[in-house]
C-alpha cells in the first residue's frame, strides 16, 4: 500500500489522456447499452472502451468516470472483475495483460496450437453465457469487445443476439479501427462514437506523461503519423526511426533487427511516401525533412510504392522473414538509388 498522496493521479498505466478523458466523460452523459468506438488505430479506441467499462461497474463513478480506488475499480486494474468479459482474440489479451480461459491457456501452454488471432467461437459462447447471467457484484455488467472487427461472421451474429436481446443489465462497448468490416446489423445496433484526434502538443505531453523524453516523443508522434497510442507502441523503435531512411538507403538491414515483416513493411511504406510526398513539394509526414535521404526517380519511388502495396497483402505469413527483410531491403535500394 501506498502510504502518502503521492502523484499516482497524473502518471502511470490507469491515468487518461486528456482527450480520452474528455470523451469518457461526454459518452457517459448519454445513455446507450451498447457503443461502438470507431476510427483510425492509435486513437486510444482500447483506453476509451476500457475507461466506461469501468465507470459502468464503478461504485462511486463521476461524471468524470470511474473512481480509482473502491473495489470494483480495483478488480479491473487486476484484470479479475467477475461482471466484466473481455472479448479479444488471445494475442490481444496476451499483449494488454488479460488472462486467457483456463481451457485455452493450457491448449496454448501444452503447444497444441497457437494464440488466436481471431475471436474465438468458444470465447464467444462464454460471452454469451455471461451476459445472461446475474451480475456479480450488483452493479451490471460489461462486456468489451476490441479489435471488433476480428469477429467472423458466426462469432459476430452470435454477438448480435445477445445485442438484441440483452439478458438483464449487461452494456457494450465494441472498439475498432475498421468499422467498415463490420456487420452492418451489428453497426446499426449500436450507438456509433467517432474517435477524436488529439491535438500535437497534449498528445506530446501524454507522451512524456508515459516515460518518453521530449525529443523521443516527437520523433515518434511523427513516426505514427500523429496517433499517440501507436506512437507509444514504437517506443522501442526510439531513436532508430531518424537513421533509418540513410540506413535504407546504405543497404544496412541492422536498422530491422527484431522487427517482424510487418513493421518492415510499414516503416518501408512511411519512407517511400515521404519521399513522394517531398517530390511533389509536400512536407513530409512521418521522418523529418532533414532525415531523408535524396535520390529516387519519381518512377522509381511509384514502382516501390505498388510493390509494398502488394507485400502488405502477404507480409503476415512470409516464407522466411530474414530473408523478406533481405528482399524488402534491396527493392528499397533500388528505388532509392534509381537517378532522376
Ligand atoms: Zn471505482
Amino acid at each position: 500500500m501506498s502510504t502518502s498522496a503521492t502523484p499516482a493521479a497524473s502518471t502511470g498505466p490507469n491515468v487518461l489522456a486528456p482527450w480520452i478523458a474528455e470523451q469518457a466523460q461526454s459518452l457517459l452523459a448519454q445513455r446507450g447499452h451498447a457503443w461502438l468506438l470507431a476510427g483510425p488505430s492509435g486513437l486510444g479506441q482500447y483506453a476509451l472502451a476500457l475507461a466506461l467499462a469501468r465507470a459502468w461497474l464503478c461504485d462511486q463513478p463521476t461524471p468524470q468516470g470511474a473512481c480509482g480506488v473502491c473495489a470494483s475499480c480495483h478488480a479491473i486494474d487486476v484484470r479479475a472483475h467477475a461482471d466484466l468479459c473481455v472479448l479479444m482474440p488471445e494475442t490481444v489479451l496476451l499483449d494488454l495483460g488479460w488472462p486467457l480461459s483456463e481451457k485455452a491457456q493450457s491448449e496454448i501452454d501444452s503447444k497444441k496450437r497457437k494464440p488466436s488471432k481471431e475471436i474465438r467461437v468458444e470465447a464467444m459462447r462464454d460471452t454469451v453465457e455471461f451476459a445472461q447471467r446475474t451480475s456479480a457484484r450488483g452493479r451490471g455488467k460489461a462486456v468489451l469487445v476490441f479489435p471488433a472487427e476480428r469477429m467472423n461472421v458466426f462469432t459476430a451474429n452470435a454477438l448480435l443476439k445477445t445485442l438484441e436481446e440483452p439478458a438483464g443489465d449487461v452494456k457494450f462497448v465494441l472498439a475498432t479501427d475498421a468499422a467498415h468490416l463490420l456487420l452492418p446489423t451489428i453497426r446499426s445496433r449500436c450507438l456509433g462514437h467517432t474517435m477524436t484526434w488529439p491535438d500535437p502538443v497534449s498528445a506530446l505531453h501524454w507522451l512524456q506523461s508515459q516515460g518518453l523524453a521530449a525529443a523521443q516523443a516527437s520523433v515518434l508522434l511523427r513516426a505514427a503519423g500523429g496517433r499517440p497510442a501507436d506512437a507509444l507502441q514504437m517506443a522501442p523503435v526510439g531513436e532508430r526511426w531518424r537513421l533509418l531512411p540513410k540506413a535504407v538507403q546504405r543497404g544496412d538491414v541492422s536498422v530491422f533487427k527484431d522487427w517482424t515483416p510487418a513493421q518492415t513493411v510499414d516503416a518501408l511504406h512511411k519512407l517511400c511516401h515521404d519521399l513522394l510526398a517531398v517530390k511533389a513539394g509536400a512536407q513530409p509526414r512521418f521522418f523529418a525533412a532533414a532525415d531523408l535521404p535524396k535520390g529516387g526517380s519519381w518512377q522509381s519511388l511509384t514502382a516501390w510504392a505498388k510493390s509494398l502495396g502488394n507485400t502488405r497483402r502477404t507480409v503476415e505469413h512470409p516464407f522466411n522473414p530474414g530473408l523478406m527483410q533481405e528482399a524488402l531491403l534491396s527493392q528499397a535500394q533500388l528505388a532509392l538509388n534509381s537517378r532522376p
